[in-house]
């Protein structure tokens, strides 16, 4: 049997229905479940049963709504199991302390959210001797340079906040594994388009906050990995999810699950409208990237890795050469034009523009920062999927033609 892609994987998913028969599944409001045996108790804390074959316990270790959340982002993934967070960076966390003891190593791409930067620049070697190479994650030998006996995982985002370089996660997955290293991968720019464990890696996590909800209004995350990795996550003793407590409230996960059957849908549209964008912005001599761009440097991987139906993703930038250029661009798109938000986060139904200099990567030492190329001048784009497309084109013609970047 061919090989289902994730929209029929999640179609599949759909067996739930509401406890009155709605066509939605109800919320779970309980943070606790009855057991209809006393000597059901000592057995679910001693890990002889658990949700979801088993009873439920207690909403921080499982419940059924962010469970079923859990198997719509598996499906997604193609992962056996997945379970949602608070947030995109509790997933990260969680994933991280899963696989890392005090004194192991990681080996991170240097381009990654600013927030991840943090996390593995500065959090976690204070707060639990875990250590972390940057390396240029598009340069295989100093991928494999960087590893050592003490690397557990390496880290990179499918394609990368905010220079939109891709990894090559084939590439990535083979020298990790051959040294029994896992492959995380943040697939949060590119849910559907890109698949990473299909591609090779072995645990993907998201921020739901951008494309997966689409509304900017939740905040949430998601790990998705193996049965025995997801379960780990929840294990009384040494679950970081479990333990640190960073769980999905149950409403929240319902919200989601409402959103993920458009999801398809509003990828190609966020694809279709940057490609547009760029397409015209590149015509006219602005210095854009975006992954669709034959002058994108990862053009050709991006043309073998991905599933061509959703395009090239929803992201781009446009190079001003000055913060303050790029802020005279913003402003003039968001208070004159009406193009769209100066705000930072991505995956809106409307554009987000921010400056990720002095944003989303400000966390990033300036070294790292010329390394990863962040140039000051930088305006990434969540482009979306409101208006028409001309009128948009036409807003943000006006705006460049107004800063003198075209005449
Ligand atoms: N991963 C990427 C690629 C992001 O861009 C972000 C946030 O911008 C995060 C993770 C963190 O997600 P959250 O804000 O949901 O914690």
């Amino acid at each position: 049997m061919a090989a289902r892609n994730p929209v029929e994987r999640l179609a599949d998913t759909r067996h739930e229905f509401g406890e009155h028969g709605g066509v939605n599944m109800s919320v779970e409001a309980s943070t606790t479940f009855t057991v209809m045996k006393p000597g059901t108790m000592p057995e679910l804390f001693q890990g002889r049963k658990a949700a979801p074959e088993g009873c439920y316990l207690y909403g921080r270790h499982f419940n059924p709504t962010v469970y079923n959340l859990g198997r719509q982002l598996a499906a997604i993934e193609g992962t056996e199991a997945a379970y949602c967070t608070a947030s995109g960076m509790a997933a990260i966390s969680a994933a991280i302390l899963q696989l890392c003891d005090a004194g192991d190593h990681l080996v991170a791409s240097h381009t990654v959210y600013g927030g991840t930067y943090a996390l593995l620049h500065d959090f976690l070697p204070v707060k639990a001797n875990i250590h972390t190479r940057f390396v240029d994650i598009t340069d295989l030998a100093a991928v494999d340079a960087a590893m050592t006996e003490k690397t557990k995982i390496v880290y990179a985002e499918s394609i990368a906040n905010p220079t939109l370089r891709l990894a090559d996660i084939p590439a990535l997955a083979e020298l990790a594994h051959r040294r029994g290293i896992t492959l995380v991968i943040d697939n949060t720019f590119s849910p559907l388009i890109l698949n990473p464990v299909e591609l090779g890696a072995d645990v993907v996590v998201h921020s739901m906050t951008k494309f997966i909800n689409g509304a900017s209004d939740i905040i949430a995350g998601a790990v998705c990995g193996t049965e025995e990795f997801v379960q780990g996550l929840m294990d009384l003793h040494l679950g970081p999810l479990m333990i640190l407590g960073p769980t999905m409230d149950p409403t929240i996960a319902s919200k989601i699950s409402l959103r993920i059957p458009h999801l398809a849908l509003r990828m190609v549209e966020h694809a279709r409208r940057a490609q547009y964008l760029a397409d015209q912005l590149q015509a006219l001599g602005i210095s854009v990237a975006y992954p669709g761009l034959a002058s994108h440097p990862d053009h050709e991987l991006m043309k073998q890795l991905h599933c061509a139906e959703y395009g090239f993703g929803g992201i781009l930038t446009l190079d001003l050469g000055s913060e303050e250029k790029a802020g005279d661009l913003m402003d003039l798109l968001q208070n004159k034009y009406g193009f769209g938000f100066m705000a930072v986060s991505l995956g809106y139904f409307d554009t987000l523009m921010s400056n990720p200099g002095s944003s989303t990567s400000s966390e990033m030492t300036d070294e790292d920062m010329a390394l990863a190329d962040i140039g000051a001048g930088l305006v990434r784009m969540s482009v979306g999927i409101t208006g028409s497309m001309e009128q948009r084109w036409g807003q943000l013609k006006s705006g460049l033609a107004d800063i003198g970047a075209i005449t």
